[in-house]
This record gives structure tokens, C-alpha cells and sequence, in this order.
């Protein structure tokens, strides 16, 4: 969603167009808190969107050096894959080792240089229509709700924003997706979406084991 921002708010200024406003509306309490940390980036769309973000400082500062791959057989045995079996898809050379929270932090300080208006700690929660059924913005929710469910001294009522266009970008499964979805039968004739749980473990190494760059995929045990 914060790229789709950038762009067209780089594309505005391209084609002359500097007064066009484009507001990005995040429920976390900035950019970026919701955002798992550690990835691997593929850097392709970050170098379309900013050709010499290495000049401007965007935090891709390790890149991969190494993959390795392993089957994991007990608690201590493992059996490592040669490289040529290995897919393609998981080969990363290229790639950077990244904290994605600061990447979309850095996205977020360069859309605020383009003048993207970010709203964050609201969430979109109603999708607003014209009479004639076209998408004509989003409500944000209602600040200040007691856990009884009743406005407290608090309250403030959600804002419309209203929007020439108005895109989605809640990631998947996002819950104004999927009425949109049902609404506009988007998933006629389509392939059912698919999507998996994915978890994160942070571990903390002993630091003569660590090899900035390496990344090791696992299988099997347990
Ligand atoms: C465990 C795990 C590991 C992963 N590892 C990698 C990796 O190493 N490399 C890689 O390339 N990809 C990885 N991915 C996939 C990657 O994280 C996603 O593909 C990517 O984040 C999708 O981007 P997105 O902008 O579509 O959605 P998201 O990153 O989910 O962003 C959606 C944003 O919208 C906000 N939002 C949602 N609903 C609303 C609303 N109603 N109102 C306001 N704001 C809202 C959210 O707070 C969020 O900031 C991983 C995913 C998981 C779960």
C-alpha cells in the first residue's frame, strides 16, 4: 500500500500534477508496527521504485552471501541438501537480509518527502459506496469505545474519506478485501485464494556462530 502511494504520487509529480494528495490510512501506531521484522527481500520492486536507494539510504545492508539448505532427520542429526537440488525459488543470491519494520519505516519517511499524507492508528473499518454501487471511500472506526461497547469521554467518531480511487492494500485476508470480494464477485471464475500461517522465532545465537548473510532452510524433524 505505501508503494502504491509513493508511485503515484511519484507519477503525479512526473506528469505535472504536484497538487494531487494521496492519503495512506494504517491502523498500527505507525508505519511499520505491524510488520514482522526479520525477511529476505527480493529487491526488485524497491529498485524500480527508488533506482538508487543504496545513495539514499535504505536499510539493505546485508546481503545474502550463502544458502543452505538441511533435513532435518532428530534433535541432532541433519543432512544437508547439495545446491543443485535445491529449487530455484529458494535460492536467495541477490536478495538482502533485512528488518523489514525499518525498510517500511524508511518507505514510509521517503512517502512523507512525496507528500503522502499517512494517517497512522486508524483503521478503515466500513467501505463508503456511491448511490451508484462504485467505491467512494472508507470509514475509519470510532475512537474512544468503552469494552462495555459504549462511547466513552473519549469518543470520537470515525472519519469518511472520500477518494477518486481508493485501493486496498490490507494485506491477506484483509476484512474490507473479502466483503469487496463477495460484493463485486471478484472471485468468480478464479482460482480460490490460498494463503498459510506463517511463524516467526527470534533466536538469540551465540555470536561465533553468526554469519551475517547466510541464510538456512529446514525440514522434516520435528
Ligand atoms: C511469518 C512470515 C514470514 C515472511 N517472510 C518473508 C520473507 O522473508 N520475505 C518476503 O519477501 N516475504 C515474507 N513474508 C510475506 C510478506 O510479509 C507479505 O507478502 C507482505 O508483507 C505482504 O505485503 P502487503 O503490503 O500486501 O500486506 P501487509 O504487509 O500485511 O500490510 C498491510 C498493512 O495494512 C494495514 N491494515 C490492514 N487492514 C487495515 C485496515 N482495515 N485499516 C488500516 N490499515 C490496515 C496493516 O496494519 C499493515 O500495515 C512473510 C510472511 C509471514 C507471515
Amino acid at each position: 500500500g505505501l508503494s502504491a502511494a509513493i508511485k503515484i504520487r511519484q507519477l503525479a509529480i512526473e506528469n505535472n500534477l504536484p497538487d494531487l494528495s494521496v492519503c495512506v490510512v494504517e491502523k498500527g501506531s505507525e508505519v511499520g508496527a505491524h510488520i514482522l521484522s526479520g525477511a529476505v527481500l527480493e529487491p526488485r520492486a524497491i529498485n524500480e521504485l527508488f533506482p538508487n536507494w543504496k545513495e539514499e539510504g535504505a536499510p539493505l545492508n546485508v546481503p545474502v552471501t550463502e544458502d543452505k539448505t538441511f533435513f532435518l532427520m532428530s534433535a541432532d542429526k541433519s543432512q544437508e541438501a547439495p545446491h543443485w537440488m535445491v529449487p530455484k525459488t529458494m535460492h536467495n543470491d541477490g536478495n538482502y537480509v533485512i528488518s523489514l519494520g525499518n525498510v517500511v519505516r524508511w518507505l514510509g519517511t521517503k512517502a512523507e518527502e512525496l507528500e503522502v499524507s499517512i494517517f497512522p492508528g486508524f483503521a478503515a473499518s466500513e467501505i463508503l459506496y456511491h448511490e451508484d454501487g462504485s467505491v467512494k471511500g472508507i470509514q475509519t472506526g470510532d475512537m474512544g469505545i468503552g469494552k462495555d461497547g459504549e462511547p466513552t469521554h473519549n469518543f470520537t467518531p470515525g472519519y469518511e474519506l472520500h477518494a477518486k480511487y481508493t485501493i486496498f492494500a490490507e494485506g491477506c485476508r484483509g476484512h474490507l478485501g473479502k466483503r469487496l470480494i463477495a460484493k463485486y464477485n471478484l472471485d468468480k471464475d478464479a482460482d480460490p485464494q490460498h494463503y498459510g500461517i506463517g511463524i516467526k522465532e527470534l533466536w538469540e545465537i551465540d555470536p561465533a556462530k553468526h554469519k551475517a548473510g547466510l541464510v538456512m532452510h529446514g525440514s522434516g524433524w520435528p
